[in-house]
């Protein structure tokens, strides 16, 4: 059954929660604190914070599903999230209530026994701001401490809510107003402040780290990734170190390093760790860079906690030219390597390296592939990338392994410390990159500098290139993958660890399944309709253990190899909960099965310009509109191959005039021309007559 909420439900449980502290003598519905957080790995009914425990090894002790009972789970329950796409949080559980987040930043705080909602609370982000949200506004999760409930917005802001009623206590803006900033990540509690950073190295930003005060939302400190303006006097050392690696004029287009997704806090060494986002913009010529490393970007940056001092740094892509952000979640272990114990943090990068670093002074202990790479051949003894000279974007093009969406991205990752193995996602896939000299940096929009007017050979081998993906169990001692499961999809989401002996994992094809954690077998499998990118949680209450995990259409899942036609499933965002012995069931999948109509208009255009269309639309437009045009996308992002003679009449005007700004859709203005336009517009129409099976224009038929 779907839950929702009525008031009367809400007052009920309220009252219910209420009471039950008082009985249990409020030992089980004690706030959050910092002791309970340094804690929480013997604390296994809840998940207290992002990664669990503060090494963020997403890893439970909990085993009453274990590999043995797992072939008995079912659905106990699932929520509509009033979304079609923007889930990727990771839910938190504390005494029996679930709190999770979903697109546009909204908070819910849910009964973690049946689903039914206790709160919700929308910070009421103005959607034109969602321009600034490179890739869809979605939201990582919430964080919880004394009683309140924090989340960080698409617009920049970081609010505290009072974790019984879901009314906000503070709201702050982190981020310069009207700049192009937005947060997606989730904040995190370091002894007594809320830590969080910022996304927008797609855009005109500088990015930094802000610590403010949990209780009354005063900031801290505020930490920046790259230098800024030198003619005015740096904020730190670190600063003035970092413009030394920098030419030209960087600061005017920001500079980038934004650090978007990890913040991990090692409250023994008094550090927080967090990964930056690319240079700004992505090839170093358009940012003025004659060789420089340009710091502290793509890179691994340790924070004094109580500072915000720069203590160490680990720079994974120099002079990064690629996207390769270092925003891959970071987890904490100690491994004994070599008969040493270290203590050591690990990522696995978007740029195909996995990464053992010393935490306490930033040593690289070891960097191995686990996926396919073409732009660099190894890494020096000075611990640098061996970079492919011939991997380096220019006006001509180059094809490069991974992709600008990477080898790993954003997704959790997790460690079991009884099988000592990472469990990940990986994915094999080339990304075309081509400079536009011309380029020149906009406030209001992307602007990465990629040219869209090549047409050369490469696009061609781009869209002949097929994408794979795997579940990797990776040795971080030997560098090596221990096991793999190859997935029919080249993109799946973050992993869940168990002492079960289990990995939880979901897919973009929308199986969401559970492998024996020692050699990868699969034993078990739910078909959520939908694809799963954000990764699994598990808790238990009054004895019973869940999994759960959220569902949506994940725009950046578009990929080649799901197949796509009539029997696509498209369907709402859910939260979905599993228990030993579920039964609950999902409504039928909506699918599209509603033929595609002819098209509305006809547009005069070449074969070979129709080609050119195609290449155009797979640069520009298949990450939302997909591939095939139809990908899962339940009318949140349009099948442009049903669009009505009203939108082709206003094509122009949408693609390069931002009229659907408000709705998502940037504006092209910058990247394409009126006539690129036009043999997009084109091909669609194509593909809409190619569907509804006419291979050729029809002959006059005679009567
Ligand atoms: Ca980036």
């Amino acid at each position: 059954m779907p839950v929702g909420i009525t008031r009367f439900d809400q007052r009920a449980l309220l009252a219910l929660a209420v009471g039950v502290g008082i009985a249990a003598g409020c030992s089980s519905t004690r706030q959050v604190d910092d002791a309970m957080l340094r804690a929480a790995d013997g604390d296994s009914a809840n998940w207290l914070s992002h990664g669990r425990t503060y090494a963020e090894q997403r890893f439970s002790p909990l085993r009453q599903i274990d590999e043995a009972s797992v072939t008995r789970l079912g659905l106990a329950w699932w929520l509509d999230m009033g979304t079609l796409h923007g889930l990727e949080a990771t839910s938190l559980v504390k005494d029996g209530i679930l709190y999770t987040s979903s697109a546009w930043s909204v908070v819910y705080a849910i009964d973690a026994r049946e689903g039914r909602v206790l709160w919700r609370f929308d910070p009421q982000v103005p959607k034109d701001h969602g321009k600034f949200a490179c890739c869809d506004v979605v939201n990582r999760g919430v964080a919880l401490y004394h009683g309140r409930v924090y989340v960080a917005t698409i617009d920049g802001r970081l609010i505290a809510i009072d974790q019984q009623t879901g009314q906000p206590v503070w709201d702050v803006q982190t981020t310069p107003r009207g700049e192009p900033y937005a947060i997606t990540g989730a904040p995190r509690i370091a002894a007594g402040r809320v830590i969080i950073g910022n996304a927008g190295s797609e855009y005109t930003v500088r990015g930094f780290v802000s610590a403010y005060d949990a209780e009354t939302g005063s900031l801290a400190w505020r930490t920046y990734m790259v230098p800024g303006d030198p003619s005015r006097p740096f904020e730190s050392v670190a600063m003035k170190r970092a413009a030394a690696t920098w030419s030209g004029e960087w600061w005017k287009g920001g500079g980038g390093g934004s650090p978007w997704d990890p913040i991990v806090y090692d409250p023994a060494l008094d550090l927080v760790f967090v990964g930056t986002g690319n240079a700004s913009p992505w090839y170093p010529e358009l940012r003025g860079t004659t060789g420089g490393d340009n710091l502290y970007t793509a890179s691994i940056v340790a924070l004094r906690a109580s500072t915000g001092e720069q203590v160490w740094h680990y720079q994974a892509t120099p002079g990064d030219s690629w996207d390769y952000d270092a925003t891959q979640p970071i987890l904490l272990a100690d491994l004994t390597i070599e008969g040493r114990l270290r203590r050591v943090l690990m990522q696995a990068n978007k740029n195909a390296f996995f990464y053992v670093i010393d935490r306490q002074d930033g040593t690289l202990i070891s960097a191995r592939p686990f996926a396919a790479m073409n732009w660099a051949t190894g890494i020096d003894s000075a611990g640098r990338p061996i970079v492919s000279p011939a991997a380096r974007p220019t006006k001509a093009g180059t094809l490069v392994v991974p992709s600008d969406l990477g080898a790993h991205n954003w997704h959790p990752i997790s460690f079991s410390p009884v099988t000592g193995l990472v469990y990940l996602a990986a994915t094999d896939a080339p990304a075309l990159h081509t400079v536009d000299t011309d380029f020149k940096p906009d406030p209001n929009d992307q602007t990465v500098g990629f040219d869209a007017r090549y047409q050369g050979p490469l696009v061609d081998k781009l869209a002949a290139a097929r994408p794979t993906g795997r579940l990797l169990a990776w040795d971080p001692v030997a560098g090596t993958v221990r096991w793999k499961a190859e997935h029919p999809v080249a993109r799946s989401g973050g992993t869940l660890a168990t002492a079960g002996n289990l990995v939880f994992q979901g897919r973009g094809d929308g199986k969401f399944v559970a492998y024996r954690a020692t050699d990868g077998q699969v034993l078990w499998e739910f078909d959520a309709g939908v694809g799963i990118a954000a990764a699994p949680m598990t808790y238990m209450v009054d004895g019973k253990q869940y999994v759960a995990v959220l569902a949506a259409p994940p725009l950046l899942f578009t990929d080649p190899n799901v197949k796509t036609g009539p029997n696509t499933k498209t369907g709402p965002g859910r939260l979905l909960v599993f228990g030993l012995g579920g039964t609950d069931t999902l409504p039928t999948a909506v699918r599209h099965d509603t033929p595609i109509p002819p098209p509305a208009v006809t547009i005069v255009a070449s074969p070979k310009e129709i080609i050119e269309g195609g290449a155009l639309f797979s640069l520009f437009c298949d990450r939302c509109h997909s591939p095939d045009l139809n990908l899962v996308k339940s009318g949140a992002i349009p099948d442009l191959r049903r669009s009505t003679a009203a939108t082709h009449a206003a094509f122009e005007q949408i693609v390069r005039g931002g009229v659907r700004r408000a709705l998502g859709m940037p504006s092209f203005a910058s990247d394409l021309t009126s006539d690129q336009v036009r043999v997009i517009e084109a091909y669609v129409v194509d593909r809409a007559r190619m569907a509804g099976g006419v291979e050729s224009p029809a002959p006059p038929r005679a009567h």
